[in-house]
């Protein structure tokens, strides 16, 4: 086989090993924790913490009517019994039941306000808990496909390396050599030879050059410098 096609070839197992690799690093990058998971869990644990506050909140309140209340029982009591015949002692009592019975109003209007954000609050956190569920289970089939995808490319890549091995131990190592640097300098070493233009930089090549193409020393474009392979 002509050095030039052998040559070819390699270049392409070389440029099917770059593109795998390619997606294999945006795999790897893609692979890991997930932003909106992350953000997700916050956001509840924010909005559960606010829930069981408001919780307390309420209870507080309410145990302080439950003693209220029986404050107020024992004043209305003893204002009503008829016990206390000292005057200015009612009008103390009485602006005393007065004091308790609006606090108490006070707080049950507090209460019904801290009830209502307690609900709010309460589906709040099922929503939020709802949306952190959906995203997990996106987050977790995106991560077994992409390490699905992940094996499979390791496979191919390993395939392509071994392909390429083969190849190359076949080709003149001084040509090899030859290959290796024009890729580093033009990015792909061989370019082919269409309609007697060289592919690589889309110049016409020269009867002369076209005919040593067609023979099997290896020929380099006058143009570009990058090895000529006629098909
Ligand atoms: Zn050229």
């Amino acid at each position: 086989m002509k050095v030039a096609k052998q040559l070819y070839q390699l270049q392409e197992v070389d440029l099917e090993l770059e593109s795998n690799e390619q997606a294999l690093n945006q795999i790897a990058s893609q692979l890991g924790e997930s932003q909106a998971v992350v953000r997700a869990q916050a956001e509840l644990k924010l909005e559960h913490q606010r829930l069981e506050e408001l919780k307390r909140e309420q209870h507080s309140a309410e145990w302080e009517i439950d003693d209220l209340i029986t404050k107020l029982a024992t004043a209305e009591e003893k204002l009503y019994s008829g016990s206390i015949r000292n005057p200015k002692e009612l009008t103390n009592l009485q602006h005393d039941v007065d004091g308790l019975k609006a606090r108490r109003n006070q707080l049950e209007d507090e209460t019904l306000e801290t009830m209502n954000q307690v609900e709010l609050a309460t589906a709040s956190v099922a929503s939020i808990g709802t949306k952190l569920k959906k995203l997990e289970v996106e987050w977790h089939n995106q991560q077994q496909q992409l390490s699905t995808d992940m094996k499979q490319l390791q496979t191919i890549l390993s395939d392509l390396k071994h392909k390429r091995q083969q190849l190359s131990t076949k080709i003149d190592p001084i040509a090899v050599e030859f290959y290796h640097e024009l890729k580093k300098q033009k990015g792909t070493a061989v370019a082919k030879i269409e309609q007697g233009i060289c592919c690589g930089c889309r110049i016409s090549l020269s009867t002369a050059e076209l005919q040593q193409a067609r023979s099997d020393s290896l020929v380099h474009c006058s143009s570009c410098g990058r090895i000529l392979f006629l098909v």
